[in-house]
């Protein structure tokens, strides 16, 4: 395996995914859209997942604009989407490509910066909804039709916060928790068995709106941008991370 300072300063060829099949979860902005690019630069087919339908078109327009492969959208809310909505995803993809190269599990909410003695119910529900009962029915249906690949690369998205607690991340912290020990305990049941892997990406500090909201005093010109954060995208994505499962990779060191 790689090292850290290889992962962030990876470079692949120009056609990495060249032939791959890749469906990433909150691709109309932030980190997801930067990725959902990169991978469509680097000649993947991606499927570009998320809720707000206006904004998954206007990255399927540049990606066409930019003469790579055509994406396909596919509108879905993880906050109401139930397991049959998962099941029908799985079909859907199994129909049109017969398998699935890749799941880049990345779409999240930050929910409330408060103490948890103070923190809202509701706003627990959904952010544990989406950050972490979401991303395991989605994989768990979608195992399958990875399972049809020969290569096949499943990345959760976590979270510094998710690694060592800290005051007054609430239910986001403790859903990233919750999905590094998805990642390990994924990661060593399929160990072995088959051709999928299963590992967890921290992004770190990084432009977006989800960044915006935690830090609003920050100033964004002294933050990553999602574009220079995707070395490590393209490795997990790609053919050179087979044989990596179970790791919680590190985007960016700061
Ligand atoms: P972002 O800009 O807020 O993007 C989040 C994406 O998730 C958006 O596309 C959003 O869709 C989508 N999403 C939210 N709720 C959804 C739902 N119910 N159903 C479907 N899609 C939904 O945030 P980001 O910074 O790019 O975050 C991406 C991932 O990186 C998250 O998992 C986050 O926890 C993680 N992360 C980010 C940082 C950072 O510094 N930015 C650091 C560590 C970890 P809409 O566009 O429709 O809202």
């Amino acid at each position: 395996m790689l090292t850290e300072q290889q992962i962030i300063q990876y470079q692949g060829s120009t056609d990495l995914l060249k032939d791959r099949i890749i469906f990433v979860t909150g691709a109309g902005d932030g980190i997801g859209k930067a990725a959902a690019c990169a991978f469509a630069q680097a000649g993947a087919t991606v499927v570009l997942a998320g809720r707000t339908v206006a904004k998954l078109e206007q990255v399927y327009d540049q990606i066409v604009a930019a003469n790579c492969t055509q994406p396909l959208i596919y509108p879905i809310d993880l906050e109401g989407a139930k397991p049959e909505d998962y099941e029908q995803l799985a079909v859907a993809l199994d129909e049109q490509f017969g398998r699935l190269d890749g799941l880049l599990l990345n779409a999240g909410v930050l929910g409330q910066r408060t103490p948890l003695s103070n923190y809202r119910q509701d706003v627990w529900d959904k952010v544990m909804q989406i950050n972490m009962t979401a991303q395991f029915q989605m994989t768990q249906a979608l195992m399958p039709v990875l399972e049809k690949s020969n290569d096949a690369s499943v990345v959760f998205t976590t979270s510094s916060v998710g690694r060592q607690g800290r005051a007054f991340w609430g239910a986001y912290a403790i859903s990233k928790f919750a999905i590094e020990g998805m990642v390990q305990t994924w990661a060593a049941e399929v160990d072995g068995v088959g051709s999928v892997r299963i590992n967890a990406i921290n992004p770190g500090a990084t432009s977006t709106n989800m960044r915006a909201q935690a830090y609003p005093a920050e100033n964004p010109d002294h933050l990553k941008t999602p574009e220079q954060i995707m070395p490590a995208y393209l490795f997990l994505l790609g053919p050179d991370s087979v044989g990596v499962n179970g790791q919680s990779i590190n985007a960016q060191i700061r």
